[in-house]
């Protein structure tokens, strides 16, 4: 896999809320912590770097430099793009441990191409607008996807989107959406819905159970 110019960047410096187990990054699944999974998949990478929260000791033994991370995601990936030293990021959110070969390829071939990229799903449930407790206005599934990580950029056009964000005080919980207020198009790559986010306890049951079938 073509990762000798890219730079990971893995922000881990939640601090887990809605699971309330902790930071996320030292969950284990399948004997292993959400950030070995992650670290896993970009094993092939010139440079990882690690955003872990403020005060947390950064575990021994994994080819990583951990740095401090910021208040917010945004604030984290900031912090984690000064340091990097290649042409090209991969942001890829600890939160996600199953990441295919497959889709970082994917990512990449499209951010080589065309500076900016994100794998995305369609929805499959059907979407609405609630009208207080009641159902509400259907939103049309056809026309919306889901974003997940690993977004891919060229550093340097990352770095003047958050130095914009930073400028405008603009908040966003992705990267992409940073470089599209920049202005500058981002294209869409099938994502895959083993990459999905450990957000909510079930979650972690659905993780555990794809840890054993797992091989990127
Ligand atoms: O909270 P949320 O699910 O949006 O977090 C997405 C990712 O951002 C997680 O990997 C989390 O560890 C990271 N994060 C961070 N710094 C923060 C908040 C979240 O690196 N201050």
């Amino acid at each position: 896999m073509g990762l000798v110019e890219v730079s990971v960047l893995i922000p881990a410096a939640g601090e887990g809320q809605r699971l309330g187990l902790g930071p996320k990054a030292f969950l284990k699944v399948g004997g292993k912590t959400l950030l070995e999974w992650t670290l896993s998949a970009f094993q092939e990478a010139a440079e990882v770097l690690v955003a872990l929260p403020p005060g947390v000791e950064p575990p021994r033994g994994l080819r990583a430099v951990f740095l401090e991370g910021g208040p917010t995601r945004q604030a984290s990936v900031a912090r984690l793009l000064k340091a990097a030293s290649l042409p090209l990021v991969l942001v890829h959110d600890v939160a996600r441990p199953f990441v295919s070969r497959a889709l970082v390829e994917r990512v990449l071939s499209a951010t080589r191409a065309q500076g900016a990229a994100v794998p995305v799903l369609p929805l499959p449930d059907t979407l609405i607008r609630p009208e207080g407790e009641a159902y509400g206005e259907v939103v049309p599934r056809e026309a919306l996807r889901q974003v997940q990580t690993p977004q891919g950029f060229f550093t340097a056009l990352l770095r003047e989107a958050h130095a914009y964000a930073e400028k405008r005080a603009l908040s966003a919980t992705d990267d992409a959406q940073l470089v599209r207020a920049l202005g500058y198009p981002v294209a869409l790559v099938e994502g895959e819905r083993a990459a999905f986010k450990i957000t909510y306890p079930e979650d972690l049951l659905l993780a555990e159970a794809l840890a054993r079938v797992w091989s990127a």
